[in-house]
């Protein structure tokens, strides 16, 4: 059995991150929040686009008015107003000032703008009652924040807000962004029911796909739902090829132990696919199917992989094992440059935290900011890996290490940030 270190580099080692042509969309602006940059971007205007002024005031020489004060003012003589929007008409020569807005363009022979603060007007004339404390005071330079033909977003971020709005100002109107990696969801299992369906006895509504596919659009993915897929292995198959076909990822869920009914790695095999990892010593998610297979027709040089995870049927293993193996792998493949691993933090834990000690170990809960420091808040009830009702809000899961059988409230501890924000 795989440790989660092992499993866990080895399906990160499987993922080929989008990169061709092929996995590039061209989007609206605004549909483009939220995706992933697939080239770099460079804007074609300087930013300030030209010399404007900071403040409203007057535009001045700095010459002119370098060594006046209230004492001894120096008088100008106003040749323009120069509003938002309008571009000067006139250049400013010695002994001249134009009225200037926040915004507008300075006017040609002006280098400095002194505040409205410190002047007084009457009719065309206006007093500078305090000197600038140096040339090109509230002045903001064009190119001074960026220069034309840099670089001004790199590929692999996803675009969130203040980046639409860089976007925007560099007239970036369509945005390269890579395609969302389709991910193939189905349930395996005859006791599965529709939810909303009328629960027959023995049986039990699907969950998995309905959290897989959350879990999954979240990451950055398209979910594309298979529905329920009984315990026939003919029809498995037939999914499982079907699946394939359409998906970059595909994830089942159930069918991965080693009961009468668990075909998923034997028709896995049949189809031609690799199998990488058949479990590993985590708890919950002990049985792991990670396989690969190559596309059809796929003529590009580096032969990408479709990654089919086939999770466990417990809803709590479902969840633990795509937050700690498929999400990264998603992310990764999504294009995400940086920040596609899991993230972990030290929290001190509230609850005593128990593992039997031979499987790596995920007690789901939540994490809280406490006065600037995390703490983990274990969830209460029972942790089954059948019991996904207490699994709700959950923003994090204790990780004990193999051996660790106790962990008593108040340590500090390793906890997996999933989901949520973090609560306080
Ligand atoms: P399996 O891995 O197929 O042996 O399933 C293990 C347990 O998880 C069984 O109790 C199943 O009823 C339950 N289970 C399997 N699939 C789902 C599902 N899609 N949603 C909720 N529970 C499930
Ligand atoms: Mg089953």
């Amino acid at each position: 059995m795989l440790s989660v270190a092992e499993a866990e580099s080895i399906v990160f080692n499987l993922v080929r991150p989008f990169d061709g042509d092929g996995d590039v969309e061209t989007l609206e602006l605004l549909s483009a929040f939220g995706r992933i940059l697939a080239a770099p971007v460079k804007g074609s205007l300087d930013f300030p686009h030209w010399d404007n002024s900071a403040m409203d005031g007057y535009a001045v020489r700095y010459e002119d008015v370098k060594d006046c004060s209230a004492e001894k003012p120096k008088v100008l003589e106003i040749v323009e107003e120069i509003p938002a929007g309008k571009p000067p008409q006139v250049a400013i020569a010695g002994g001249e000032t134009a009225r200037i807005l926040t915004g507008s363009m300075m006017p040609a022979g002006a280098d400095t703008v002194v505040i409205q603060e410190e002047t007084k007007r009457e009719g065309n004339k206006v007093e500078i009652l305090a000197a600038p404390p140096l040339k090109g005071n509230f002045v903001r330079r064009q190119g001074e924040f960026y220069r034309a033909g840099d670089e001004l977003l790199p590929a692999g971020i996803a675009l969130g807000a203040p980046d639409i709005a860089v976007l925007a100002s560099a007239q970036c109107v369509r945005v390269p962004v890579y395609r969302r990696p389709r991910v193939a969801i189905f349930s395996t299992g005859d006791e599965l029911t529709v939810p909303g369906e009328p629960l027959q006895p023995g049986h039990l509504i699907d969950s998995n796909s309905y959290a897989l596919a959350a879990l999954a659009a979240a990451a950055g993915g398209e979910p594309l739902m298979m529905g329920i897929v009984p315990d026939d292995p003919k029809v498995l198959k037939d999914a499982i090829a079907r699946a394939i076909l359409s998906a970059d990822i595909v994830i089942s869920t159930g069918g991965v132990s080693v009961g009468d009914y668990d075909y998923v790695e034997r028709i896995l095999s049949e189809l031609g696919g690799a199998i990488h990892i058949k479990s590993v010593a985590v708890k919950p998610g002990k049985p792991l199917t990670v396989a690969t297979f190559t596309a059809a027709g796929d003529t590009t040089e580096y032969q990408r992989k479709i990654l089919y995870f086939g999770l466990p049927g417990n809803p709590v293993s479902a969840l633990v094992s795509f937050w700690r193996f498929v999400q990264p792998a998603l992310r990764k493949m999504a294009g995400f440059a940086a920040g596609w691993q899991p993230v972990f933090l030290s929290a001190q834990t509230r609850q005593d935290l128990r593992s039997g000690g031979r499987r790596e170990t995920y007690l789901w809960g939540q994490i809280q900011l406490v006065d600037g420091g995390y703490e983990f808040d274990l969830a209460g009830g029972s942790h089954s890996s059948g019991n996904l009702i207490n699994l709700a809000q959950t923003s994090g899961l204790a990780v004990l290490p193999v051996g660790e059988k106790f962990i008593p409230a108040g340590e500090v501890v390793r906890v997996m940030q999933v989901g949520l924000a973090i609560g306080s």
